[in-house]
C-alpha cells in the first residue's frame, strides 16, 4: 500500500521549497506597475540582493532563469572572439563554457573530472601561459549541482592573481547563494550569477547578475550585448520599468521579497548557511554508513570540497533509479536523478541520485527524507549498512541549539 498521501516533499536541487508566506505574498492583484508600491520594493530587493551576496556593487535582475542569467553574463562582458577560461567540475560548469562558445566567446576549458574540485595550481599555470593577458574572465561554478563538489571562490581567486593576470572572476552561484557561504567582494569575485528558485526559496522565473565596477568597465566595451540583456539600465535605472526591461515580474517580486526578508531579517544570513551546514552532515553521516555494506556511495570523498545545499551519490546495480521510483510513489518524496555522470540510456545512469537539502528546509524534513530512503532500500532489498539514520539523527543533535 503507498503511503504517498500527504504533503509532497519534492527534494530535488531546484525547485526548491517555497515557504507559505512566499506563496501567500503572491496571492494578490497586481500593483500599478509605473509607480508607488513597486518602486519601492523593486528597489528594496535590488538592496537586499546586495545584501545576500555580501556584495557592494550592483545587480541587474532578469525574468529568466538560471541559463538566462549565464548568457546575460556573458553578454555583458565579452566581445565576439574574446577569450575565456572555462572550469568545469560538472555538467553546469560545462553548459556555461558551451554558451559563451555559442555566443562566440573562445573558450579554453580546464576539466578537473566529476569528482573534484577546480585545482588553483591549474588555474594560476593556465594563466601564466597567457603573457598577453588574452583571457578576459575565469569561469567557476561555486557548486555544481551535478557532482556536489564545492569550489574555493576565494582560492581561484587568489591563483588569478599570482598569475598576476588581469582576468575578471565570473562566479555561478545559482545552487549556492542563500545556502553555502558566500561573499563576493571579500572574495573577489566580478561577476556574479543566481537565480531566484533555489536557495532563494521563490518561484524560478528571476535570474540575477551582480557586477563589479572591473566588469561594468569590461561591459563599456561588450559587443556582444543587446538592449534587452544590457545589465545597466537595470542595475542603474531611472524609471522602475527600467529594472526589468519592460513590465516587472510583479508577483516574482512580492515573493522574493518575502524570500529575503526571512533570510536576512529573521533567521540571518549565518544562520543560514549553519543550518545547510548541519542538514548536509546529517546526510553525509547516513550515506557514508549505509556504505559500509552496500555499494553506495558519495560522490565528494572530501567533506571540505562538499555542497551544503545538494548530495550527489551512488547506489550500484541501479538501486538509485529503482530507490527514486519507490520513493516517489510509496512515500511522497522526489529526489533528483543523477545529471552528468553516466550516459544516459546506459544501465550506470540508474546508479546516480541526488539528495537536495536547499533554501526552505529543515531537520524534520532532511530527516524525513533519509529515514523513507533507509525503508525504500529495505523494501527493496538494497545493501546498506545499519545505523544511518541514527548517525544522522546524531549529526542533526550536534548541530541542532539547546532548547
Ligand atoms: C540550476 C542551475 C543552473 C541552471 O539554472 P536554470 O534555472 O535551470 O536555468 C545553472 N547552474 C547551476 C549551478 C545550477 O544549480
Amino acid at each position: 500500500m503507498s503511503l504517498a498521501q500527504g504533503r509532497p516533499y519534492l527534494a530535488i536541487p531546484g525547485p526548491s521549497t517555497m515557504p507559505d508566506r512566499v506563496l501567500a505574498a503572491m496571492h494578490r492583484p497586481a500593483p500599478n506597475i509605473y509607480e508607488g508600491e513597486i518602486e519601492e520594493i523593486a528597489a528594496r530587493v535590488a538592496s537586499n540582493l546586495r545584501r545576500v551576496a555580501l556584495s557592494s556593487s550592483h545587480v541587474a535582475i532578469y525574468i529568466a532563469n538560471g541559463h538566462g542569467a549565464w548568457e546575460a553574463s556573458i553578454a555583458n562582458v565579452f566581445s565576439r572572439g574574446d577569450k575565456a577560461l572555462g572550469l568545469v567540475t560538472g555538467r553546469f560548469g560545462n553548459i556555461w563554457a558551451l554558451s559563451c562558445a555559442a555566443m562566440g566567446v573562445e573558450v579554453e576549458r580546464l576539466d578537473f573530472g566529476l569528482k573534484a574540485p577546480a585545482d588553483p595550481a591549474r588555474v594560476e599555470a593556465a594563466l601564466r601561459a597567457d603573457p598577453r593577458h588574452e583571457i578576459k574572465a575565469v569561469l567557476l561554478t561555486h557548486v555544481d549541482t551535478a557532482t556536489s563538489v564545492r569550489n574555493d571562490v576565494a582560492a581561484v581567486r587568489a591563483a588569478i592573481d599570482a598569475a598576476g593576470h588581469p582576468a575578471l572572476l565570473m562566479v555561478d552561484c545559482i545552487a549556492s547563494l542563500g545556502c553555502d557561504e558566500f561573499r563576493m567582494d571579500d572574495w573577489g569575485a566580478d561577476v556574479m550569477v543566481a537565480a531566484s528558485q533555489k536557495g532563494l526559496m521563490t518561484p524560478p522565473g528571476l535570474g540575477f547578475v551582480w557586477f563589479s565596477d572591473r566588469a561594468l568597465e569590461a561591459n563599456r566595451k561588450a559587443d556582444l550585448v543587446t538592449p534587452y540583456w544590457n545589465w545597466q539600465p537595470r542595475a542603474f535605472p531611472e524609471l522602475v520599468y527600467q529594472y526589468f526591461g519592460g513590465t516587472s515580474p510583479t508577483h516574482h517580486l512580492f515573493g522574493l521579497d518575502e524570500a529575503l526578508k526571512m533570510i536576512l531579517e529573521e533567521e540571518g544570513l549565518e544562520h543560514v548557511w549553519t543550518r545547510h551546514a548541519t542538514l548536509a552532515r546529517a546526510v553525509w553521516a547516513a550515506f557514508e554508513t549505509w556504505g559500509k555494506e552496500g555499494d553506495i556511495a558519495l560522490n565528494i570523498a572530501d567533506p571540505a570540497h562538499r555542497a551544503h545545499s545538494v548530495t550527489a551519490a551512488r547506489i550500484g546495480a541501479g538501486g538509485a533509479q529503482r530507490l527514486r521510483g519507490w520513493l516517489e510513489t510509496q512515500a511522497g518524496v522526489t529526489l533528483g536523478i543523477g545529471l552528468g555522470m553516466a550516459e544516459p540510456g546506459t544501465p550506470e545512469a540508474g546508479d546516480f541520485l541526488r539528495v537536495a537539502h536547499m533554501g526552505h528546509v529543515n531537520a524534520h524534513m532532511t530527516l524525513g527524507a533519509l529515514a523513507t530512503m533507509e525503508a525504500g532500500m529495505q523494501a527493496l532489498a538494497i545493501p546498506h549498512g545499519q545505523g544511518g539514520l541514527a548517525a544522522a539523527a546524531a549529526a542533526v543533535a550536534r548541530g541542532a541549539g539547546q532548547a
